[in-house]
């Protein structure tokens, strides 16, 4: 396990294959990669510090040709044993929207053996590892269902409590108050409440004109083993967070409640990015700004320190998001 902060960020990064509009377009690709490195090149304005050529290494990256298995056996799979081991293990995934977040994290089919994402593969293996662990030792396993819109956590397993609060105290650390908690006994179990979660999500998000990629879901576990032989304790937690578009507003040209929205998402994404950069800051006793976002709030115990934490930033090779994919990787760049 890691001992030091700046050992415990791995920062990935993935591209998805191009889509139908890129290629109908004949957008060219902007984008060069190998297994840890990575370019782009902007034709933005010369006088933008967007042009030109960039380039980026990062813990690794994954090309178009990635499979989801490849993906969770990387990151998810010593994140689940992380956890097991009774640590904090928090998976972000960040980019634009339409970069793979979703299909990074859910996967297009949670059924399909191919194509169900990282979380589904999580839950698998963590009930797989329990049920290969000593006879002796209870598990107790609970699942919450977030979503933090507006800088307001709302409930995904019961929409009706909709500005929940962050608190802390002794015995559970930091928490969510009154966030529903769902026991799981098996895999199974855990895909159909994160099914409900994320049809609760969508209902929103079309009453809300696509408030999906606006605001951030936060999928919790709380994994809690006694051993029944000496009555020793271990209590690991799991954080899957699949953020908000990072798209910047210009694009979009966006006014009135779009234009607040984006506020709020460039505040707690730049937050969240400051609280990270911190963290890997090597200078002892900085000081990390966890107060100043909701989602930093929740996280304050399970980023960095003696936790396990792997943001994935999602991308794509076109032309068509040069500057975009460039500001992606900056935010990647900046969380080293
Ligand atoms: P986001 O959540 O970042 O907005 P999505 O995950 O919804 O983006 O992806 C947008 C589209 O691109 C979806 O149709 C998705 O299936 C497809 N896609 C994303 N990443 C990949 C990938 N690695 N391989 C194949 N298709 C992908
Ligand atoms: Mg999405």
């Amino acid at each position: 396990m890691p001992t030091q902060s700046r050992d415990s960020i791995k920062v990935v990064c993935r591209i998805r294959p191009e889509n139908k509009l890129e290629l109908d377009g004949a957008y060219r690709r902007c984008v060069q990669y190998t297994d840890k490195e990575i370019n782009v090149e902007c034709q933005a304005d010369k006088t933008s510090n967007f042009h030109g050529n960039h380039d980026f290494t990062f813990d690794r990256i994954f090309g178009p040709d990635s499979l989801q298995k490849d993906v969770f056996m990387e990151i998810g799979y010593p994140i689940v044993q992380g956890v097991l081991g009774g640590f904090s293990g928090t998976i972000f995934a960040y980019g634009q929207t339409g970069s793979g977040k979703t299909f990074t994290m859910e996967g297009p089919d949670h059924h399909d053996e191919v194509m169900k994402g990282m979380i589904p593969r999580m839950f698998q293996c963590l009930f797989q590892l329990i049920e290969e662990a000593d006879e002796q030792i209870e598990f107790t396993v609970k699942v919450s269902f977030l979503e933090i819109y507006m800088e307001k956590i709302m409930d995904l397993l019961n929409p009706k409590k909709s500005n929940l609060v962050v608190r802390k105290d002794k015995v559970n650390g930091v928490f969510v108050k009154d966030a529903t908690e769902v026991y799981v006994n098996n895999a199974d179990e855990m895909l159909d409440v994160m099914q409900a979660g994320s049809q609760n999500r969508s209902i929103a998000a079309t009453r809300m004109n696509a408030r999906s990629s606006r605001s951030h879901s936060l999928f919790m576990c709380t994994v809690f083993q006694k051993d029944t032989k000496n009555d020793s304790t271990k209590l690991g937690k799991l954080y899957c967070i699949d953020l908000a578009g990072s798209e910047k507003t210009e694009k979009t040209n966006a006014t009135g409640q779009t234009l607040e929205e984006a506020k709020m998402i460039n505040k707690s994404l730049s937050a969240l990015g400051n609280v990270i950069n911190a963290l890997t800051d090597t200078k002892k006793n900085k000081h990390i700004p966890y107060r100043d976002s909701k989602l930093t709030q929740i996280l304050q115990e399970s980023i960095g320190g003696n936790s396990l934490t792997c943001l994935i930033i999602t991308c794509s090779l076109s032309a068509y998001n040069d500057r975009e994919t460039l500001s992606t990787l900056r935010f990647g760049n900046r969380a080293k």
